[in-house]
């Protein structure tokens, strides 16, 4: 096998424990994604060296994770870390080994592994090293565990949610056994950290085609275990979506969307989750707050062009949708766009107005924001000699949206006008 780039950029790494008889050779994610001819991300080495010995042989490098057995070694400015052949034993509440114990073969450190695509090594000399037969599932499509399944999925809760991601990344199926034993151990979901769920589900959102990841992830029902539960409405709606095959075209559509947080606003709408359903789900996922206030924007501004009723002189929902940009802002609604041209691909019913005349009206709307608006609050109250107050944010608000719909010019006089009108209308109903 010849490496890719990357790899052979990390070579020095493991030629010179070699030259000073260690054993050192890649493992992991970098050698699976050679194998399947994909980009690889980070490289990892694992070595018969000891942490002290590894951290003796190189001048920059970092104790990252000495009682794992981790040093991280520099080279060129990039960071690999560097790994002593382990194994783990007894594992403490699901999922963090209590200790480790260093050993003098790849094999047992190969063992420990997760995935028997995730146990392969890479010598430097480009030998394969494949001692659980993790080529031939990766050419049959098969996710399979190293070993006892239910013991690796009691060992290490996480794995499963894992094994999830993995299925879905790279189109695999789930072997028989191991599918089986990640149904029966779906429990013990709930001693992950609640920050570690999200961070895998961050990753299975990521991918290039997230869809197959989100229907194993419903089919494992591993989300209805969570340490902190998600709403019963989301995991419902999550087992009903993948029956459903509009929704299932939305999802399969997601990889068009570059933003996680579009992909997750579009899963939420996917899922026809209410906001308050959104809102705790995201709380319990202990999402960032801008985050949250991200994808609740975006799946406010759905749900308000839901709602929304068509103007009675125009008969169209243009003032509607403008409502909506204005109160969101522009840029915002410029990205539910993009989810709404998705909508529009793949669940037509749930787009009420095609992308591009919403788009269109946007980019004529003479006015945005409130700062562009000719008229300040102050000239208001004095122009219509009434006492300041909370009602004058609620009509610049109101002439912001006359202005931004073109039915007032965005000039003082007649925004002044304007408000004039509604002021005497509002006595003359008095
Ligand atoms: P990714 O592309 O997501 O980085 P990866 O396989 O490289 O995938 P990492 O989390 O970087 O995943 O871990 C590197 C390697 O460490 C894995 O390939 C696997 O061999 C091992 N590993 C990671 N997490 C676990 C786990 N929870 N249980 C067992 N082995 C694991
Ligand atoms: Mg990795």
């Amino acid at each position: 096998l010849s490496p890719p780039e990357v790899i052979a950029a990390a070579l020095p790494i493991v030629t010179r424990l070699r030259e000073h008889r260690f054993e050192a050779v890649f493992v992991g994610g970098a050698v699976r994604d050679t194998v399947l001819g994909l980009p690889v991300k980070d490289v990892d080495i694992a070595t018969s060296a000891l942490p002290e010995q590894v951290l003796a042989l190189f001048e920059r490098c970092i104790p990252t994770g000495l009682q794992h057995g981790t040093v991280t070694v520099v080279h060129n400015k990039i960071a690999y870390e560097v790994t002593t052949y382990r194994e783990e034993a007894r594992y403490e509440a699901h999922r963090k080994p209590e200790s480790v114990r260093y050993i003098a073969s790849l094999e047992g450190d190969l063992l420990r592994r997760d995935f028997t695509m995730n146990a392969m090594a890479l010598s430097a000399d480009g030998e394969l090293i494949d001692p659980y037969g993790g080529l031939h599932d990766l050419r049959l499509g098969l996710l399979r565990c190293v070993g006892d399944p239910n013991a690796r999925f009691a060992e290490d809760a996480l794995r499963m949610l894992r094994a999830v991601r993995f299925i879905g990344a790279y189109g695999l199926k789930p072997a028989y056994r191991t599918w089986r034993a990640l149904l029966r151990h779906g429990h013990l979901m709930k001693f992950i950290a609640m920050e570690r769920v999200a961070s895998e589900l961050d990753k299975l959102i990521a991918g290039a085609s997230p869809a197959r990841g989100l229907h194993y992830a419903a089919a494992s029902r591993l989300l209805e275990h969570l340490k902190e539960p998600l709403p019963a409405e989301v995991t419902l709606a999550a087992a009903e979506a993948c029956r459903t095959r509009s929704t299932a075209a939305l999802f399969a559509g997601l990889g068009k969307l570059k933003e996680a947080d579009l992909r997750l606003a579009s899963v939420a709408i996917g899922l026809s989750l209410t906001s308050d359903a959104a809102l705790r789900s995201m709380q319990a996922l202990r999402l960032s707050n801008q985050r949250t206030k991200s994808i609740m924007g975006l799946l406010g501004i759905h749900l308000d062009l839901q709602e929304a009723e068509p103007d009675p002189e125009e008969h169209s929902l243009r003032p509607a949708w403008l409502g909506i940009v204005l109160r969101y802002g522009v840029r915002m609604a410029g990205q539910w766009l993009e989810i709404a041209e998705l909508l529009q691909r793949t669940t037509p019913a749930r787009c009420i107005v095609p992308a591009a005349q919403l788009e269109a009206w946007m980019n004529e709307m003479p006015v945005a924001t409130l700062k562009q608006l000719k008229v300040s609050g102050k000239e208001l109250a004095e122009h219509l000699r009434k006492p300041t107050g909370p009602w004058i944010s609620d009509w610049l608000s109101r002439l912001l949206l006359e202005a931004a719909l073109g039915r007032v010019p965005n000039d003082k006089q007649p925004l002044l006008r304007q408000a004039e009108l509604w002021d005497k209308k509002e006595e003359s109903n008095d």
